[in-house]
């Protein structure tokens, strides 16, 4: 079991549970050996376990009633970290939830740190690294897509096709290290070339999908760029479809930086809005939007390049359009409404073009599916109920796979089995990183760093 030095099971942590701000109720949340002490320590009322019970968080120093509270004690093992857990339902406003936290921070808990209740699950065995990893994701998912990967992940789907993988290593390795330290005749035969196929296959096959995964779960940055009034951010408001970005007839005006995400289809889009990123003022080609263009392509996934089809193209055109260089990109035509003069062929070569009108909302359709087709390039996925979704996962598989094929080279090649094993035992140690057997407390830090606390 991985241990993180700094962090003890044995103290007990408390945390508000529920986001910031005004609600209904507020729940506070502790686990530890202490949790129940605590509680009846500051709950006026009794503590049945597994009932919620009516009663009001009191003070005991001043007697001075805090709150009127709903209260559970659940008792381990059965529960979210396998510790005791307490969970108060309190008045959602930030102080009396404020004030609950403090008493039972007063009688004996200790703050949670981010994810600390998700990696004491962990710790306890509950879940494995990608399941706990998963929580994290539920509660980031943007699309029902999203959700139903990071649901598959903590349901432990993913985790079992990693296990499946690295148990059959375990196989090969412990007989490639039987047959080092024993004659041959004093080890059983085993096929290690058929254990290193297998891996082979199911690695790939999981790196198959994990491009799909990890767009569905993080969405694809796609930047909407062209010249000043070519209708860019009324592009924008038409795949919105709500007013967002605010149009406007003068070049240059808009000053908001806009960012929205868009579900299309169940990836999620976050769209890039150009006009509001000003170029340096003492720029005059900024009215080519050639500076804003640059600035919002350095971070985008996909380039949406907009022309205005009523006007003949430019050079201004082909300068932003050969910004967007190597990286997936449409052109999109805009304002076929009016008597089209553009002739965008060959503006950005091997990229789809689509003619829309943003004002009419006609093509609308037609861009979305375009965005999907390059985005997806022909990749076919049976389901996506088990995938890869965290470039995390994805760089360690990759390391994974280039283990074993190594392993395979070697076994094939006659090499010494001292080869097989050391590539055998880095994909076993790399693989044990996704489920947590082989982990750092660097790694944990980093991982958990980005829960919310109370989770
Ligand atoms: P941006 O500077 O590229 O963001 O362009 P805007 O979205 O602000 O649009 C500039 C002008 O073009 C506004 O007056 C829009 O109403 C107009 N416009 C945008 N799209 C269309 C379109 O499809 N057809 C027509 N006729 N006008 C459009």
């Amino acid at each position: 079991m991985t241990q993180r030095a700094k962090t003890s099971l044995d103290d007990t942590i408390a945390a508000i549970a529920t986001p910031v701000g005004s609600g209904g109720i507020g729940i506070v949340r502790l686990s530890g050996p202490e949790a129940r002490a605590i509680l009846a320590r500051v709950f006026a009322g009794d503590t049945v376990p597994l009932r919620l019970t009516y009663g009001h968080v009191v003070d005991p120093a001043s007697g001075e009633t805090v709150d009127e509270v709903l209260a559970v004690y659940m008792p381990a093992p059965r529960t979210y970290t396998r510790q005791d857990v307490v969970e108060i339902d309190c008045h959602g406003g930030p102080v009396p939830l404020r004030r609950v936290l403090d008493l039972c921070l007063a009688h004996g808990a200790r703050l949670a740190g981010p994810g600390e209740f998700t990696l004491r699950a962990f710790l306890n065995g509950r879940i494995d690294l990608a399941q706990a990893e998963a929580v994290a994701d539920m509660v980031a998912a943007q699309t029902d897509a999203g959700l139903r990967l990071a649901v598959a992940q903590l349901d432990g789907h993913l985790s079992d096709r990693f296990q499946a993988v690295r148990a059959r290593l375990l196989d090969a390795l412990a007989w490639v290290e039987a047959s080092i330290d024993f004659d041959e005749d004093e080890v059983p035969p085993h096929e290690v070339a058929a254990d290193l196929q297998f891996a082979e296959e199911r690695l790939s096959d999981l790196l198959a999908g994990a491009e799909r995964g990890i767009i569905t779960r993080q969405g694809i940055r796609t930047a909407i760029v062209g010249q000043p009034n070519v209708g860019k951010s009324s592009l924008l408001n038409a795949l919105l479809r709500v007013d967002r970005a605010i149009v406007t007839p003068i070049p240059g005006t808009t000053r908001d930086t806009l960012e929205e995400t868009l579900n299309l289809h169940g990836i999620p889009l976050v769209l890039v809005d150009t006009a509001g990123i000003r170029a340096d003022t003492r720029d005059l080609v900024e009215d080519l939007g050639v500076a804003r263009s640059r600035a919002a392509l350095a971070q985008a996934d996909l380039a949406l390049v907009v022309v205005d089809a009523s006007r003949a193209v430019d050079d201004g055109d082909r300068a932003i359009a050969a910004l967007a260089g190597d990286r997936p990109a449409i052109v999109a035509i805009n304002k076929t409404d009016l008597p089209v003069r553009a002739d965008a062929r060959g503006l950005l070569s091997g990229a789809p073009m689509v003619e829309i009108s943003a004002l009419t909302g006609a093509g609308i359709n037609d861009l979305e599916r375009a965005i999907e087709a390059v985005i997806f390039g022909g990749q076919v996925v049976a389901s996506d109920a088990a995938l890869v979704s965290s470039p995390r996962h994805r760089d360690v598989l990759r390391r994974a796979h280039t283990d074993v094929s190594t392993a395979a080279e070697a076994s094939q090649t006659g090499m010494p089995l001292d080869f097989v094993s050391i590539g055998l035992r880095a994909a076993v140690n790399a693989l044990g990183e996704i489920t947590g057997e082989t982990v750092s407390d660097t790694l944990l830090e980093t991982i958990f760093s980005r829960f919310c606390i109370g989770k």
